[in-house]
């Protein structure tokens, strides 16, 4: 799952996602809001976490312009600015929580989990393909039942295909699932992360093979 953190500070910035980034979340990151904006274009994020004090504007201002763009996004704001009044304001006007600096680096991780817990709806049913199981808000693959343990990165991979099982990928789609805007993106690496994958999964007997479409991407196929 995808984060947008929106935050000029970059050691707070860093430290953020450093953490997000152990828990399995791939984070981005956006200095300004008009940097936000442009991210929210480009990619459904699941959770976004908004400072107040931004160079270019209060985030909190900007959170009906962040709905009306993507309004399935969850908002946490993150702000030093903690009077129980602004948090009302803050919660009132849109945000799905409210979280003041400086705060507890595991708390803050516990309330993104929760949020992406509280879905508009029920838990999505696993998704099946071959022998394996994704349960997208786990972020777990079993295979026949018992737990697949795979790298961040392959996990990553795997839980793009899976979530598109039959169809065709994009590379573009891909990177985006496994590495975020700071990462370096090394073709090389994904090609080998592919073929690591692949291998795995011929190896484990998985039913589902990964093919090549040339110019347009990758499919995950179910093998009968
Ligand atoms: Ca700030």
């Amino acid at each position: 799952m995808r984060i947008l953190i929106v935050e000029d500070e970059s050691d707070m910035a860093r430290l953020i996602s450093r953490n997000l980034g152990r828990m399995g979340f791939v984070c981005d990151v956006a200095p300004y809001l008009a940097h936000a904006f442009e991210a929210l274009r480009s990619h459904p994020y699941e959770l976004m976490l908004l400072d107040r004090r931004l160079p270019d504007g209060d985030g909190m201002e900007a959170i009906p312009s962040i709905r009306a763009l993507r309004p399935g996004v969850r908002i946490i704001v993150v702000s030093a600015i903690d009077a129980p009044a602004e948090k009302v304001k803050g919660l009132d006007g849109g945000a799905d929580d409210y979280v003041s600096k400086p705060f507890d680096p595991e708390e803050l991780g516990a309330r993104v989990r929760a949020r992406l817990r509280l879905p508009i709806g029920e838990t999505p049913p696993p998704i099946r393909a071959g022998a394996l199981s994704l349960d997208v808000l786990h972020r777990q693959v079993s295979l026949n039942g018992s737990p697949f343990l795979l790298h961040k990165r392959e996990f990553d991979l795997l839980a793009e295909l899976l979530t598109h099982v039959n169809c065709v990928v994009s590379r573009t789609t891909l990177f985006d699932a496994v590495y975020g805007f700071d990462d370096a993106r090394q073709d090389c690496a994904f090609d080998s992360l592919i073929s690591r994958l692949r291998k795995r999964l011929l190896e484990a007997d998985a039913m589902v093979e990964i093919h090549l479409v040339r110019g347009r991407g990758y499919i995950l196929m179910e093998m009968h």
